[in-house]
């Protein structure tokens, strides 16, 4: 992370620097958790463990984190919880991605050794061709009792790996449709090395170990017992494209990175938050980074789970003595659900809604659905347009072309669990779930804004 964007007047002068250095030190959700963690600490909000009893105090600013992989800031109002209620904007921290295997390493001819991997959320496969991809992710040692595993993010920073195509010369029909096999095509390969490097790496338990207990030992603390591959138990590692993210454009305001979906929503709406925590609110505030969304949400850190109510229950337990607070606090209530949405493709005119179809640039997006797939209604768009009237920010809508089933998203899903009113929304961005996807980086600005008027 660029230690100089931690202030918050840098932030605030260099919110679009601020989105670029987050989406930079975030390669996958494990560091999209640990970034935001980084800057909650630098502006003042304190951890709050679910194991422990907490007391919550009007005005304390806090964040608890679930899994490593999702985190719920809140900065508690002044009001009465349950007269003021909870402002959410929520968003999510994974994205498609490759994961590696357990015992990931096939030995091949000339020393070639290839990596095992599974496909995380539904990416656009051929994007991850021919790429520099590096190796992060999270990693269990021996610990005291075998029920308290270390734990230990690493992130190789360098690429180590890449998917090499298979020639053109050997499949003529590649570029007329080229269906893919993640187990035969997709496996990325580690590199060649001669076969005195593998028996001694086969010895210690392989390159991946190897590698993982390089950068683990690096990062110890001083005075911590190092570690060895034999005390690696289990881990959760992604590839990810090693490119950073970068502006292109011949007006340089086109975002483009790895990860915009969803983190690009959850950046802005940590910019939104930490910037408005600096004025007190009578409502709660909340930002909720759920993981798991790519795959449905149906773990206990996704929006499915009951972690979000949870919280809220026990926010209302600690600043209210009414024991239906949390009730007559949802009835007033209401969230952003963020998750960038598609914008118009110069090539694809027929694919989009002829009236309805979002333009890079255009400004914030609301997503809208006759069959419910998101949390829209005509009541919560006209909030959310009223929102953006105020940040004086212009809006635009998504629908599908009729005869184009849409994806769906964290609204519904966690209305599921707390039933309250809200908006999908999000920034239009091109080739959603590509290994490189575009925004405007002026669309973040301005729903910057508007998420400030929800937090207001
Ligand atoms: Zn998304």
């Amino acid at each position: 992370m660029d230690q100089s964007l931690i202030h918050l007047r840098d932030i605030e002068a260099n919110q679009a620097a601020f989105l670029v250095s987050m989406l930079n030190s975030s390669s996958c959700n494990f560091y999209a958790v640990d970034s935001t963690r980084r800057i909650l600490d630098a502006v003042g909000f304190q951890p709050l463990s679910e194991a422990d009893e907490w007391s919550i105090v009007p005005g304390g600013k806090y964040y608890v984190v679930k899994n490593d992989t999702a985190i719920f800031a809140f900065i508690a109002g002044n009001a009465p919880v349950e007269s003021e209620g909870f402002r959410i904007i929520s968003a999510h921290t994974d994205s498609p991605c490759f994961k590696l295997k357990p015992n990931c390493e096939i030995y091949g001819d000339g020393g070639v050794v290839s990596l095992n991997v599974e496909k995380y959320g539904g990416g656009i496969l051929y994007t991850w061709f021919d790429r520099p991809l590096a190796i992060s992710g999270r990693v269990l040692t021996r610990g005291e009792s075998p029920l308290a595993p270390r734990q230990h993010l690493v992130d190789s920073r360098r690429p180590v790996a890449t998917i090499p195509h298979l020639a053109i010369h050997f499949n003529r029909e590649v570029n007329s449709g080229n269906p893919l096999s993640v187990q035969k095509d997709m496996k990325p390969v580690l590199g060649y090395f001669s076969q005195q490097q593998i028996a001694e790496a086969k010895k210690s338990g392989g390159f991946i170990p190897a590698l993982l207990v390089d950068l683990i030992n690096q990062n110890l603390a001083e005075n911590s017992r190092p570690v060895f591959a034999e005390d690696i138990l289990d881990y959760e590692l992604c590839l990810y494209p090693a490119e950073p993210a970068t502006v292109v454009g011949l007006n340089s305001d086109i975002l483009q990175s790895h990860r915009i979906d969803d983190l690009s929503m959850a950046f802005s709406g940590l910019a939104a938050l930490i910037l408005e925590a600096e004025h007190p609110a009578d409502a709660t505030r909340v930002l909720a980074l759920f993981d798991n969304e790519e795959t449905g949400s149906g773990t206990k850190q996704g929006a499915a789970s009951p972690v979000l109510r949870h919280i809220m229950e026990r926010v209302c337990i600690s600043l209210s003595a009414d024991k239906q607070a949390l009730y007559r606090a949802l009835a007033r209530s209401f969230m952003i659900s963020a998750d960038d949405a598609h914008a118009w493709h110069p090539n694809y005119n027929e694919k989009y809604d002829p009236t309805n179809h979002p333009v890079i640039g255009g400004g914030p997006v609301v997503k809208i659905n006759a069959n419910c797939k998101y949390m829209t209604d005509g009541r919560s768009a006209a909030v959310f347009h009223a929102l953006c009237d105020q940040a004086g920010v212009k809006m635009q809508y998504f629908v599908n072309h009729a005869d184009v089933a849409g994806g769906s998203t964290l609204g519904n899903i966690s209305s599921s669990q707390f039933d309250i009113p809200g908006v999908d929304v999000g920034c239009a961005i091109w080739a959603m779930h590509s290994a490189r996807e575009s925004a405007s980086l002026s669309d973040h600005l301005d729903m910057i804004k508007v998420f400030r008027q929800l937090l207001k």
